[in-house]
């Protein structure tokens, strides 16, 4: 018998999630002083004045546990979001929401989940680790989403469908309204499940967004984040808005106290701080612009985007544009993990960021990396 014999078979195969480098990591490895990150898409300006402030208070309350089901956060989101709080659940991060779905709605065995491919990391991991079937549709080739095929992937076991809208990691995104066609075509029992950790950077986000159409809809669970816009992937708080029945059964099994005192208040903040939160806005809507023309121009194609980065294909081999990016002390995500060798992702960051990504770019093209 091998040790690992007990494991269930399910999990033997697992390879953990495969995160962005960390700048620690870099820094040693090469001997760096200054190291920026553009890989993880977080949110450019870092944390939110009014949050730190709130989170510098709240220290001293850590030894107590939350308020069971976080109602003052869920009451302030269903406000923010024009949503009844019955239909908010919040989560450790939109990861939480995502495996608590599956958990719920799939009979192990027996349903299936549709999503296309590539896809988000953690629908592949969640369905797997259930035992539950992921049917996956090509995007097209210009990353454009199949949704005849998607649709046909469908039958009477599926229980979810995945669509990540902005996409993750091309950027590409379509109006709220086909989504909502859509959702209106799938099978009596099947939920649709946009993740729209990126919605607020699309231009212009109400045309983008399923939460201004929530109501008109009894089939579909909308996941934003705090991870990205909101600067708090550090913490950890994502949300589903979904139907009450659902929502009501989601909180029946999550884990008591997974969104925790600091983030349930970080959360409250970041959703106060509106000043911070258009500053963020605009210097990525700002710098998605100057990075795409400036890439364009050192030979890249740039896929269009409508999130917080930008899928490029590089005009040398793209796994030594990342290593020799590295070297220069700038980390951007390989996309080999996601299928894609030959491509790239880079997150927009601040002016300064951005001016030193385009210069290492710049600098390793010109010298064959
Ligand atoms: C970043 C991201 C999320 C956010 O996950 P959290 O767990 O909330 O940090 C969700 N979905 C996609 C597609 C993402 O890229």
């Amino acid at each position: 018998m091998q040790p690992s014999d007990r494991v269930r078979e399910a999990v033997r195969g697992f390879t953990p999630y495969a995160p962005g480098l960390s700048m620690e990591e870099i820094r040693e490895r090469y001997g760096l002083t200054r190291v920026v990150k553009l890989a993880s898409n977080e949110n450019p300006l870092g944390a939110s004045p009014l949050v730190k402030r709130v989170l510098a208070r709240k220290g001293d309350m850590v030894f107590r546990y939350p308020r069971a089901g976080n109602p003052a956060l869920v009451a302030a989101l269903a406000a923010y979001h024009h949503v009844p709080k019955e239909c908010v659940v919040a989560g450790n991060g939109s990861d939480e929401i995502i495996d608590l779905l599956v958990r719920v709605t799939c009979e192990p065995g027996k349903s299936n989940v549709v999503a296309f491919s590539p896809c988000f990391s953690i629908y592949v991991q969640q369905t797997k680790l259930c035992g539950v079937t992921l049917r996956q549709v090509p995007l097209t080739p210009d990353f454009g989403f199949d949704l005849p095929g998607l649709r046909a992937a469908c039958d009477d076991d599926t229980a979810m469908v995945f669509l990540t809208n902005p996409d993750n990691p091309s950027g590409h995104a379509i109006p709220a309204e086909e989504v909502l066609a859509f959702a209106r075509s799938l099978p009596p029992r099947t939920l649709l499940v946009v993740d729209e950790a990126y919605a607020e950077f699309a231009e212009p986000a109400a045309d983008y967004s399923m939460l201004p159409r929530f109501a008109q809809c009894d089939n579909v669970v909308v996941l934003h984040t705090f991870s990205k816009l909101f600067g708090l992937a550090g913490l950890r708080l994502g949300i589903g808005i979904m139907p009450d029945w659902l929502a009501d059964h989601l909180l029946r099994v999550r884990l008591p106290f997974s969104v925790n005192l600091l983030a349930e208040a970080a959360g409250m903040a970041a959703l106060e701080d509106t000043a911070f939160l258009q500053a963020s806005l605009e210097t990525v809507v700002r710098g998605r612009k100057l990075m795409a023309e400036e890439l364009t121009r050192l030979g890249c194609h740039v896929y269009p985007s409508q999130a917080n980065f930008l899928m490029l294909k590089p005009p040398v081999p793209a796994l030594e544009l990342f290593e020799a990016l590295l070297k220069r002390g700038i980390i951007v995500r390989a996309l080999k993990s996601y299928g894609l060798p030959e491509l790239l992702r880079v997150s927009i960051g601040n002016d300064e960021e951005n001016a030193m990504f385009l210069a290492a770019m710049k600098d390793a093209i010109e010298h064959g990396c």
